[in-house]
């Protein structure tokens, strides 16, 4: 029988990514779309902000629900912009005026010192029972590389074009979609969640 699982997201290309993703790995489920409210994201983590988004589409859906939040961490900089990744470079919210910022601040540092990871948080929620808090969990995962130079590449988005993943002589926007699914920082974290869904849908 087939369990229906909500994606806390409006965004229909992350439905379609975490459904190549997540359907393999948990036989059964079928990951359907969310247009409810979207809830403010104001957690210092990323598995907060994740779990804050999975517990708002399971409490309005009453279905199992799932997310993720994700940003890139750079080293040097202490593991910013972190959360504050999709704003780092003002309130527009450009991809563009993100890139320039990042690569501004760090151009005067050696190669050695340009280390970065994305990361990704993902979440599961299930509805409350009763008087009782649906379970919840989410997991941390990362993709490690570096910063490069100047941007390079066409695909992807957002720090893609700047991020250079470790064991790769490319940008992440250089990468097939097929290969970024393959080893990304959400490919890490949904599989890590996957075993998570195991373990509580099937109860
Ligand atoms: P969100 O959690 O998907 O909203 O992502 C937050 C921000 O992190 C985005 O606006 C991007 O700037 C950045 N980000 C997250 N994942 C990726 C990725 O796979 N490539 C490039 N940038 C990313």
């Amino acid at each position: 029988m087939t369990k229906q699982v909500v994606l806390a997201s409006h965004n229909a290309h992350k439905l379609e990514e975490l459904r190549r993703i997540l359907e393999p790995l948990v036989p059964g489920i079928e990951l359907i779309g969310y247009d409810g409210p979207e809830p403010v994201e104001n957690g210092v983590t990323f598995q907060e902000n994740a779990l804050i988004k999975a517990r708002a589409a399971a409490a309005h859906t009453g279905l199992p629900a799932i997310a993720d939040d994700s940003g890139i961490a750079i080293d040097v900089l202490g593991g910013s912009p972190g959360i504050f990744s999709a704003r780092w470079g003002g309130p527009a919210r450009s991809d563009t005026a993100n890139v320039d910022l990042l690569l501004w601040q760090l151009s005067d540092l050696a190669d050695e010192h340009r280390a970065a990871s994305f990361m990704c948080s993902a979440a599961l929620a299930l509805p409350a029972i009763g008087d009782a808090d649906g379970e919840e969990v989410a997991v941390l995962e990362a993709w490690p590389g570096s910063v490069l130079r100047a941007p390079a590449g066409e695909g992807g988005f957002g720090y893609d074009p700047i991020f250079q993943p470790d064991g790769l002589a490319k940008s992440a926007a250089e990468l097939t979609v097929a290969e970024k699914d393959a080893m990304s920082h959400r490919r890490r974290a949904f599989t890590a969640l996957a075993n998570e869904m195991l373990a509580r849908l099937s109860e």
